[in-house]
């Protein structure tokens, strides 16, 4: 599932080549879609992420919003012929090329509407995340942190990947109720949970089974996961075994000696 860094991949991707190119043709591929009207002969005017939602300012105020869901991904092909990649939903032709939202389990969704409808956010990791203000939130839940993490209505954007890794590079036990860290602990929580996911950015997404970015290349975060799907594979810090647990009914590895 795209996570953060992966959208924001996206986003960045998307800057570089969308921002002043005008729509020429949309096809929907697929009716769950809905319709899409009122684009053709626009101008896109910025590229944006709220959350782990795209956001495609058009010309006469209107967004489009994407959201990739469960197994998303947007491809730029150059020029704008068929054929187009299996699972293709949506195609939006521009002068410079083509975008195609690939989505083999069609959940991702497309809106065009005159204002967004993101939900705000409580805290962007990305744009840094405050200690002080995650332990508030944090006090009266007795969650496990992990979960904490992954609470899409706090903090946007991370899931089950970053959330073990932020935690090992915090070095605290994903099974600890949140209200029970103490202060230096979520600085530590935040300063790695910024860390780790700029990182990810930088390798433009962590390619465990189909992530692919605009261009249809792996990213290389893969490379530096200390601890995500390496169940009895030795810790790189201490020499021990990395466990697997279950939590919430997904998966959570974890180092028991470094994390405490
Ligand atoms: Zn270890």
């Amino acid at each position: 599932m795209p996570e953060l860094p992966e959208v924001e991949t996206l986003c960045r991707q998307l800057k570089t080549i969308l921002p002043g190119e005008e729509i020429l043709r949309i096809e929907i591929l697929d009716a769950r879609l809905g319709t899409i009207e009122g684009l053709v002969g626009r101008r896109v005017e910025a590229v944006k992420r709220r959350g782990k939602f795209l956001q495609i300012c058009i010309s006469g105020g209107l967004t489009a919003e994407l959201h990739l869901r469960m197994s998303g991904r947007l491809f730029w092909q150059k020029g704008g012929v068929p054929p187009f990649p299996s699972y293709s939903r949506l195609v939006i032709a521009f002068p410079a090329g083509t975008l195609i939202l690939i989505d083999p389990r069609r959940f991702a969704t497309f809106t065009v509407q005159p204002v967004s409808s993101a939900p705000a956010l409580v805290e962007d990791p990305l744009g840094g995340l405050s200690a002080r203000r995650l332990r508030e939130i944090a006090r009266t839940r007795r969650r496990p942190v992990k979960s904490f993490l992954m609470d899409q209505r706090l903090i946007a954007g991370i899931g089950n990947i970053y959330a073990c890794e932020i935690l090992f590079a915090a070095g605290i036990d994903p099974r600890r109720p949140s209200s029970g860290l103490s202060p230096a602990e979520w600085r530590k929580v935040a300063k790695m949970s910024v860390a780790i996911l700029e990182r990810a950015v930088a390798c433009r997404g962590t390619t465990v089974s189909d992530w692919r970015d605009l261009f249809g290349c792996s990213g290389t975060n893969q490379d530096h996961l200390a601890v995500y799907a390496r169940q009895g594979e030795i810790c790189r810090r201490c020499g021990g075994k990395i466990e697997r647990i279950t939590q919430g009914g997904r998966g959570t590895w974890f180092c028991p000696s470094c994390q405490q």
